[in-house]
């Protein structure tokens, strides 16, 4: 994944609909069209990043996931510590929500709704400063059934 910004490529926030980001997209690339561009390589570089942009931010499926990538990169600019990588397999079931050890003994919690909406997501420990990142495995999940749940 890139480091580049695809929201402000488009020059929109990351709460732009779909209808927003795809205006933006289009503004952008008729100004920046090789075909319409002949003075420098900047503008080239810019029309293929406009489109990459709007590529994965034009996709539920891989802006969730940029969203959840960019979201990492800023909770690494601020500092916080994510405790473990792990998936939605390694969790185990808890009062009809799933829970995972943190290191501080405290437990991090999961409700359903986050792994059913989510490729991945964060979860915060309520003792502790750590966090943990979740990937959940659609395939052995089983959410009408919390014991059935990474059997
Ligand atoms: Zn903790």
């Amino acid at each position: 994944m890139s480091a580049k910004d695809f929201y402000e490529i488009l020059g929109c926030s990351e709460k732009a609909t779909y209808e927003d980001l795809k205006s933006a997209f289009h503004k952008l690339i008729l100004k920046s069209h090789p075909d319409k561009v002949h003075d420098s390589n900047k503008d080239a570089d810019d029309f293929h990043e406009i489109q990459e942009a709007w590529t994965i931010l034009s996709k539920p499926e891989s802006r969730k996931l940029y969203d959840a990538e960019r979201k990492q990169a800023k909770l690494e600019e601020e500092s916080i510590v994510v405790l473990a990588r792990i998936t939605s397999d390694e969790l185990y079931p808890k009062d009809e929500k799933f829970a995972y050890q943190c290191r501080c003994g405290s437990e991090y919690i999961i409700d359903n709704e986050d792994l059913k909406n989510n490729e991945q997501f964060y979860v915060a420990c309520d003792e502790c400063t750590f966090y943990i990142l979740v990937q959940v495995n659609k395939n052995s999940l089983n959410l009408s059934s919390s014991a059935s749940f990474g059997t």
